[in-house]
């Protein structure tokens, strides 16, 4: 009897485990990886990119009305301003963003690229109220 006992206890503890680990891999998992990236001209949203979700290189080309242009690269996970007519070119200097709240800005030409990260509190708010409906 005693001998049993011990079982179901060490079995029970290692369900409670795997249950915490899961949830800390899936935690950690969803933790900021959405990655939107949003392009803006001259203050409006002309692009939205889900970083995730590109495979390979999503190459594109942002006109202004005065006829000046950035040319965006897009891979899995970062952005960047390849090639731009700007007269600096901080733009391309700046490099790739890969974070939700890193930024490009090209001033001349009015553009700006950011990610945003959907948080993991959203979700979980999300599933309480899926959760209160259901009975
Ligand atoms: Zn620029």
């Amino acid at each position: 009897m005693k001998k049993g006992d011990k079982i179901v206890g060490i079995v029970l503890l290692i369900l409670v485990l795997l249950t915490l680990s899961a949830t800390l891999v899936y935690k950690k998992i969803n933790k900021g990886t959405e990655h939107i990236a949003v392009i803006k001209s001259d203050g409006k949203v002309i692009k939205t990119i889900d970083l995730n979700k590109v495979v390979g290189q999503q190459k594109f080309t942002v006109k202004t009305a005065s006829g000046h242009f950035n040319t965006i690269i897009a891979t899995k996970d970062s952005i960047k301003v390849k090639d731009a007519d700007c007269l600096h070119k901080e733009c391309v200097k700046s490099g790739s963003i890969e974070e939700p709240g890193g930024i490009i800005v090209c001033l001349p030409n009015k553009l700006m690229i950011s990610i945003d990260g959907e948080k993991i509190s959203t979700k979980e708010e999300e599933n309480k109220v899926i959760d209160g409906g259901t009975f």
